[in-house]
């Protein structure tokens, strides 16, 4: 499984922030195209459980069956 982040979509709200069980997401320093700051995973951390995707109301986050990652 791997996660893809639509970076541009993000409209930094936090809910996915405050979800993550392994509080492995922060925010990007450099702002996106709509003036946020987009989230980022620890993926060292992260354990696919999915909780991000259900919660983000902007569609951020894509799993992607197969791969490592
Ligand atoms: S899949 Fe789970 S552990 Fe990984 S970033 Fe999303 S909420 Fe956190
Ligand atoms: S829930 Fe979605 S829009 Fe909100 S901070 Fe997370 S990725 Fe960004």
């Amino acid at each position: 499984m791997r996660i893809e982040i639509k970076k541009d979509r993000c409209k930094e709200c936090g809910f996915c922030v405050a979800s993550c069980p392994k509080k492995c997401i922060s925010f990007a320093p450099k702002i996106n195209k709509i003036g946020y700051h987009p989230v980022v995973i620890d993926m060292e951390q992260c354990i696919k459980c999915g909780s991000c995707y259900t919660v983000c109301p902007d569609g951020v986050y894509h799993f992607i069956p197969g791969g490592d990652q």
